[in-house]
């Protein structure tokens, strides 16, 4: 019997990855994706606690499907609703107290057991919650998807290679809804990259609540994350390589090396600094300074000069002053990211930040995320404004909006329109950046070959 899924993801690559495997493992079971709710039989809300504001929207997303699930009834239609991911972990029997719609709760360890769960469900039972973490390892259960699978969802991928955290910042859930930091073997991973890379994937992005604190076991060693990327990037098939997100404590030699020596590595490093203040950073728990940010940043960029940063900042953190704020700022420029993302400070339950003194009023949160989104704004134009004139290696990834038009990445992760044959999806053409549009850069086919894969022309005209 054939039945249809909906799966929504929120929040970070982790969820969009997981939400995949969901889909890869319930297809047996006879559930196809849908992309609208009306039809589903089964809804999976894959959700978020990184902030208040995430949580809360699956609230009033569960208010919609009540309606939905009304209407359905009607119809005579059974309709399953189901919440996993993270806040799933923080909220568990919560979560049907506060919305009864829901039938059943799984953590994001645990959302192997769905086939069974669901089987539950269909047995009449109610209020199901799954939230342990259990002993086994989810990805032992979790089967590959199919070609076909693959191939819809485009020539580029994640893989998880890395979960949960022990680094206990102190506004972070993660450590709390994902668990302790655990590193999937190098095996199991080359082989699911090697399926991804036989199924047209072009580019993969390893990812990880804290990606670069990898240690994984294979060929009866250890791996750290820039040993590990040297065998990703032997997979015949695969042209580029990403890998996100780093915590600045764990770069290590071995990671700066593979910047250096790697063509497949892309030149774009997200690597979130939080705060430009060491008063802040160390009352954040990052573990580093600002000092020695700016040292890892130029041993980066001394490997690999075209390197391009981005970074997550947090604003308002208890007890952040004008003067801590300023320091930020100055980061900033100093940096010269070109883009970042930026939250204002979310006191999370459970979490020593929101314990304590000194909690920034929300006006002075706005106004400063304000100045601090200028500054980046500032620096992101001023970096997109470099690459006119750039011959750049982009990975055309599907149509464009205009007919004859296609979509790819630049090697730093910019949208790119170029007009080219439709035969090019899922290849790495060489375009030459002619126009810097405010959400994409426009570009034509070069006619010179490019001279390498990931590579940006003239490279020092891109540096800091
Ligand atoms: N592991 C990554 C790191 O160490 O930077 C980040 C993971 S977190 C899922 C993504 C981003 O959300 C963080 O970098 C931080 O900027 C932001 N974030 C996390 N907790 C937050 C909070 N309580 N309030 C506001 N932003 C938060
Ligand atoms: Fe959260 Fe990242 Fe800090 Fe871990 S390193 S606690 S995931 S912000």
């Amino acid at each position: 019997m054939t039945r249809k899924l909906y799966v929504k993801s929120y929040g970070c690559q982790m969820n969009v990855y997981d939400s995949n495997r969901m889909a890869d493992l319930l297809a047996p079971e006879g559930y196809v994706e849908t992309a609208a709710p009306d039809d589903a039989d089964l809804i999976i809300l894959n959700t978020c606690h990184i902030r208040e504001k995430a949580a809360e929207k699956v609230y009033s997303e569960l208010g919609r499907m009540r309606q939905l699930k009304d209407d359905a009834a009607q119809e005579g239609r059974r309709v399953t609703v189901a919440v996993a991911g993270c806040v799933a972990q923080a909220e568990g029997q919560e979560i049907i107290r506060r919305a009864p719609v829901v039938d059943l709760v799984v953590g994001p360890q645990s959302y192997h057991k769905l086939p069974d769960l669901l089987a539950r469900n269909e047995r009449q039972e109610t209020g199901i919650i799954e939230t342990e973490f259990p002993v086994e390892d989810k990805f032992d259960f979790l089967p590959a998807p199919t070609k076909a699978a693959t191939r819809a969802r485009g020539v580029t991928a994640f893989v998880t290679v890395q979960e949960g955290c022990d680094k206990f910042c102190t506004f972070c859930v993660v450590p709390y809804t994902r668990g302790a930091e655990i590193s999937r073997p190098v095996e199991k991973i080359l082989e699911e990259v090697r399926n991804l890379a036989d199924a047209g994937v072009r580019e993969v992005t390893l990812i990880g609540q804290n990606v670069n604190a990898y240690h994984g076991e294979g060929f009866g060693r250890t791996f750290t994350l820039g040993q590990f990327l040297r065998r990703v990037a032997e997979v015949p098939g695969i042209a580029r390589l990403r890998y996100t997100t780093s915590h600045p404590r764990d770069v290590d030699d071995d990671l700066i090396a593979v910047h250096r020596d790697l063509p497949q590595l892309s030149p774009q490093l997200h690597l979130p600094v939080q705060s430009g203040s060491d008063r802040i950073l160390g009352a954040m728990n990052r573990r580093h300074t600002r000092a020695d940010y700016l040292r890892t940043i130029e041993r980066l960029r001394t490997a690999r000069p075209d390197l391009a940063l981005t970074s997550d900042f947090i604003v308002g953190f208890p007890a952040e002053t004008e003067a801590d704020f300023a320091d930020t700022l100055r980061i900033v420029d100093e940096v010269g990211y070109a883009g970042a993302f930026s939250f204002k400070y979310s006191p999370r339950p459970g979490t020593p930040g929101a314990n304590m003194s000194a909690q920034v009023p929300d006006e002075v949160k706005s106004e400063r995320l304000a100045r601090l989104q200028a500054a980046i704004n500032r620096n992101a134009a001023t970096f997109n404004a470099r690459c006119r004139g750039i011959t750049f290696d982009v990975l055309l990834e599907k149509p464009g909006r205009l007919p004859g038009q296609l979509t790819g990445r630049s090697p730093y992760l910019q949208p790119v329109q170029v007009m080219a044959p439709s035969h090019l999806i899922g290849t790495m053409a060489s375009v030459t950046i002619t126009e810097i549009g405010t959400n994409s850069l426009f570009g034509v086919l070069a006619e010179r070959p490019r001279i390498g894969p990931n590579s940006a022309q003239p490279l020092e005209a891109l540096g800091a």
